[in-house]
């Protein structure tokens, strides 16, 4: 193993950045270039002890996000939607790595049905609830160039 590979993480964009705001496309062929990125973006979770990562977050507009969507699993998934959520909201204080320093109460579903792909185009059908549903949640709004911070800015005050 190469020693510099653990010194040498992607670095983390932070907002304000573009590619934080944009919509992120479908990934319609896993490449080997996409599956490195995955497995990179798993290693800053786990050194920024964070719960979850999303491409865009490291410059690539595309739709893959890893994060504990399955817990105690770190987990890399492709395309990810939510097809059904529970009407019952849950209001928690999310941070973010792109957003360093704040802090925002979040009200999402408490329980969600998701349909993604794994690296290998498996395709994942699962119910997921609690942290797991929050983190799958989070990380989803980066793919579509949604922040924490702009869920601040809808209850501060009503400008759009
Ligand atoms: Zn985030």
């Amino acid at each position: 193993m190469d020693i510099l590979e653990e010194y040498e993480l992607l670095s983390i964009i932070e907002t304000p950045n573009e590619c934080l705001t944009k919509k992120s496309e479908i990934i319609s062929i896993v490449t080997s270039d996409i599956k490195a990125l995955a497995k990179e973006m798993m290693k800053i979770v786990k050194e920024k002890e964070g719960l979850g990562l999303a491409a865009p977050q490291l410059g690539r507009n595309i739709r893959l996000m890893v994060g504990y969507f399955f817990s105690p699993k770190l987990t890399a998934l492709i395309n990810p939607r939510i097809v059904r959520k529970e009407h019952q909201k849950v209001i928690f204080r999310e941070g973010c790595l792109s957003c360093p320093d704040k802090e925002v109460d979040i009200s999402r579903s408490e329980v969600i049905m998701i349909v993604a792909e794994n690296l290998n185009g498996k395709k994942i059908v699962k119910k997921i609830s609690g942290v797991s549903a929050r983190i799958f949640q989070h990380e989803l709004d980066h793919l579509d160039g949604k922040l924490i911070i702009d869920y601040d800015k809808s209850t501060d005050e009503n400008v759009s």
